[in-house]
C-alpha cells in the first residue's frame, strides 16, 4: 500500500506531555471563539495522518483506536481517495443534485444498491449526515405506510437533531434540557444478554407484546434499531432478535429500518452487520464509513417504500455533493480492493483473545463483545454487574497519556469501544493492546 503522509510513519511516539504545548495553547484560543457545548475527548491538535496515525502540532505520534468514531475505517490519508476527492474538486465542487444532477450521486446509489442486504430492487437518497439519513427514513415510512408510530428501543443512538434526539436513549450528554421532543415516539426493551439473560425470541416477544398492548401494531410506521448499537455500548442483541422483528415488521405492514451507520461498511466483519443473521432491512441508514471521512450518508431500502413519497419531497441543499459522493465511490473500491471485511475478521479475532484473556486475571471486566473490528468491553463493581464508569475513565485517560485513543461509551459510561481503522498492522494492533491491558490493570 502506498503511503500519502510519510513523516507520520506508522509508529506510536509520545514526545511531550499529553496534551503538549502547542495544544494547549491552540486549546486556550479555541475556548474564546468555539462553543463550550462542542467538547473533545482528547484535545490534542492534529496536524496530519497516515494509516491508524495521528501526528499532533507537538510531534507526538497517537495510535487511533477509534476512526473518529467508526468513520475512517479505510484509515487517514489514501492516496487513492485523496486523489478521487482533488480531481472532483478540480472540476467542480456543488451543482445541487436538484438542480443539475451529475454521475456520482448515482454510482453511489448503485454500490448501496449491490451492497445492501437483500437483492430487491432498492433506491436511495443520499444526505450529509447520519442524523438527516436517520430523519429522512423516519419521513419515509411514514409516508410509504399512511402511519406516524416509531419504536425504538433502550440504549438507541440515533443522533442529535430533534426528531433523532427523541428516537436517541441517553439523556446526558445527547438530550438535557433540548426538548421538547417529536412526537410519536415508543421505546422498548433492548435484547442485552448480559443483564437480561434472554434469547432473542424471548426479547423480541417481551418488546413486541409491549408494542402491541401499548401502540397497536396497525399505528406503527417503523421499527428502527441499530443491528450492534454503538453509543448505546456496543450491545449485540441475541440470536433471533433481529430476524424476529424484522418478521413482525413484515407481518403487520411496519418498515424494518437498519441503523447501520456505525455498524455498517465492512465495520463488524461484513459489508453490514445485519448480514450475520441473514436480516434483509425494509431501509438501511449509512453514514459514517461510507465516505472515509466526507460527510455523506444514505437511505437505501425497497424501491416501493423509497419511491411512495410524492417527487420533491426529499432533498437538501448538499446532499450527495460530488466531493463526498466521488470519495464515496473510492472508499468503496478501495474496501473491496483491499478486501476490508476480512480485515476486520481478523482484528475482530486478536482483539476478543487478548480481551477475553484479560478479563480471566481482571474483575473490572464484565463482558467482552461485538463482532470484526467493533469490540468493547463492560466495566463492572468486581463480583457484580453493577457499572463502573470510574473504571472506564481511567481507563482512557491512562491510554490518552500514552498516546492511544480509545474511547467510551454506554447509557452508564461503562463501556470502552475500540474501533480501529481496518487497515491497522498487527504490530500497531499488539500495541495498542498492549496499552489498553495496562490501563486495565490499572483501573482495577
Ligand atoms: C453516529 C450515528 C448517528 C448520527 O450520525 P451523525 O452523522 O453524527 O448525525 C446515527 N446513528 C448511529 C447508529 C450512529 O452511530
Amino acid at each position: 500500500m502506498s503511503v500519502s503522509n510519510e513523516a507520520v510513519g506508522s509508529v506510536r511516539k509520545v514526545v511531550t506531555a499529553i496534551p503538549g504545548p502547542k495544544s494547549q495553547a491552540m486549546h486556550d484560543r479555541r475556548h474564546k471563539v468555539v462553543s463550550k457545548g462542542v467538547s473533545q475527548g482528547l484535545p490534542i491538535y492534529i496536524d496530519k495522518a497516515d494509516g491508524a496515525i495521528l501526528l499532533d502540532i507537538d510531534g507526538n505520534r497517537i495510535l487511533d483506536l477509534g476512526s473518529g468514531i467508526a468513520v475512517t475505517s479505510i484509515g487517514h490519508a489514501v492516496p487513492e481517495v485523496a486523489k478521487a476527492i482533488s480531481d472532483q474538486a478540480n472540476d467542480f465542487l456543488h451543482t445541487c443534485f436538484m438542480v443539475t444532477p451529475y454521475e456520482s450521486y448515482i454510482e453511489v446509489c448503485e454500490l448501496l444498491a449491490e451492497l445492501t442486504p437483500g437483492d430487491h430492487a432498492k433506491t436511495s437518497a443520499l444526505f450529509n449526515s447520519g442524523a438527516e439519513a436517520v430523519e429522512n427514513a423516519i419521513k419515509i415510512s411514514r409516508h410509504a405506510t399512511g402511519r406516524q408510530a416509531v419504536v425504538v428501543f433502550d440504549h438507541a443512538y440515533h443522533g442529535r437533531t430533534n426528531l433523532t434526539m427523541a428516537l436517541t436513549a441517553k439523556n446526558m450528554p445527547y438530550k438535557d434540557k433540548f426538548g421538547p421532543f417529536a412526537p410519536e415516539i415508543y421505546r422498548v426493551p433492548m435484547s442485552y444478554p448480559f443483564h437480561d439473560g434472554l434469547g432473542g425470541k424471548e426479547a423480541a416477544e417481551r418488546a413486541l407484546r409491549m408494542v402491541e398492548a401499548q401502540v397497536g401494531a396497525n399505528n406503527v410506521a417503523a421499527i428502527i434499531i441499530e443491528p450492534i448499537q454503538g453509543e448505546g455500548g456496543f450491545i449485540v442483541p441475541a440470536e433471533g432478535f433481529l430476524p424476529a422483528l424484522s418478521e413482525w415488521c413484515k407481518s403487520n405492514g411496519a418498515v424494518f429500518i437498519a441503523d447501520e451507520i456505525q455498524s455498517g461498511f465492512c465495520r463488524t466483519g461484513d459489508w453490514f452487520a445485519s448480514n450475520h443473521e441473514g436480516v434483509v432491512p425494509d431501509m438501511v441508514t449509512t453514514a459514517k464509513g461510507l465516505a472515509g471521512g466526507m460527510p455523506l450518508a444514505a437511505v437505501t431500502g425497497r424501491a416501493d417504500l423509497m419511491n411512495a413519497v410524492h417527487e420533491g419531497g426529499l432533498g437538501g441543499t448538499y446532499g450527495g455533493n460530488p466531493v463526498a459522493a466521488a470519495a464515496a465511490v473510492a472508499v468503496i473500491k478501495f474496501m473491496k480492493s483491499q478486501n476490508l471485511p476480512a480485515k476486520a475478521r481478523h482484528i475482530g479475532e486478536v482483539v476478543t483473545k487478548h480481551l477475553s484473556d484479560l478479563q480471566k486475571e481482571v474483575r473490572t471486566i464484565g463482558e467482552v463483545r461485538g463482532r470484526g473490528a467493533m469490540i468493547a468491553i463492560e466495566l463492572v463493581e468486581p463480583g457484580t454487574k453493577n457499572p463502573n464508569a470510574g473504571a472506564a475513565k481511567a481507563i482512557v485517560k491512562y491510554c490518552n497519556e500514552q498516546g492511544v485513543i480509545a474511547l467510551s461509551c454506554g447509557t452508564y459510561g461503562n463501556v470502552i469501544r475500540l474501533l480501529p481503522p481496518l487497515v491497522i498492522t498487527d504490530e500497531q494492533l499488539a500495541d495498542g493492546l498492549s496499552v489498553l491491558g495496562d490501563a486495565i490493570r490499572a483501573a482495577q
